[in-house]
């Protein structure tokens, strides 16, 4: 008899707050890494700081690998298929792509002309003001970088596993209507060639859905895809913005 499996199920759940645990320690760690900055030589402070969270993005990565990878087995068995499986962990990203997602991020630091039409209002602002921005934005792509790798893990199990064959993304309640709009799909079919999106501070999960299992849009998930049926869907323009307002007004979308 099938069993059925659902993006708002315990381990779903209990596999979605670890990873969002593991990335508010990132983040945490992070902070202390702030004192590398020093205001009065960016030059030269910047990259030190640059390679000190690039390790950090290396270690909570592996652990987010990790944390996806014991997941999987412990769906797999729950599911009591046959045959042995070994999960292989997500790549990390290259040094290249975490330094260039850094320097991205920091780019506000450096002084600009003010004069200089092409200077933004954000490059204008004071130093330390240019410093919290950036840190946050810092704070946003790590965060993903490292989220992607259990994420990414999880969707290649998938893709390789022969008694795997579908996955689903279990999206938080306090979610973005992005998010939420890609949720109420439901199981993408491995065949499928649908790529998991994500944006920075995403913290969706990916639920593996096994042969002999069927897949069901939790309680809350069938609720949004109600809302988007009724009061997005029917309608020409711009959807997303019509589900979101409807999020809006039936309580559905955390005030921000
Ligand atoms: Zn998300």
């Amino acid at each position: 008899m099938a069993t059925t499996i659902s993006d708002g199920d315990g381990a779903a759940d209990r596999q979605r707050r670890a990873q969002a645990a593991l990335t508010r320690l990132l983040v945490r760690d992070m902070r202390s890494f702030r004192r590398l900055i020093i205001p009065s030589r960016l030059q030269e402070s910047v990259p030190d700081w640059i390679a000190a969270v690039r390790a950090l993005v290396g270690q909570y990565g592996d652990a987010s690998a990790t944390l996806a990878a014991n997941y999987y087995e412990a769906q797999r068995v729950a599911a009591r298929v046959t045959g042995r499986f070994t999960v292989p962990l997500a790549n990390p990203p290259s040094a290249e792509q975490v330094d260039n997602s850094l320097r991205w991020a920091t780019k506000d630091l450096w002084e600009r002309d003010p004069e200089d039409p092409q200077t933004t209002d954000a490059q204008r602002e004071p130093l330390d003001m240019r410093l919290v921005q950036a840190e946050k934005k810092a704070e946003a792509v790590v965060q993903k970088l490292v989220a992607d790798q259990g994420r990414g893990t999880v969707q290649e199990a998938v893709r390789r596993d022969r008694q795997a064959k579908a996955w689903a993304r279990a999206a938080a309640l306090a979610a973005c209507h992005f998010c939420k709009a890609l949720a109420i799909r439901g199981a993408v079919y491995k065949q499928d060639t649908v790529r998991f999106r994500a944006h920075d501070n995403c913290h969706c999960g990916i639920v593996p859905v096994f042969r002999g299992q069927r897949f069901e849009l939790s309680d809350h998930a069938r609720e949004w895809e109600r809302l988007y049926k009724e009061f997005a869907a029917p309608h020409s323009g711009d959807q997303l913005s019509r589900f979101r307002r409807a999020l809006i007004e039936h309580g559905h979308m955390p005030v921000l």
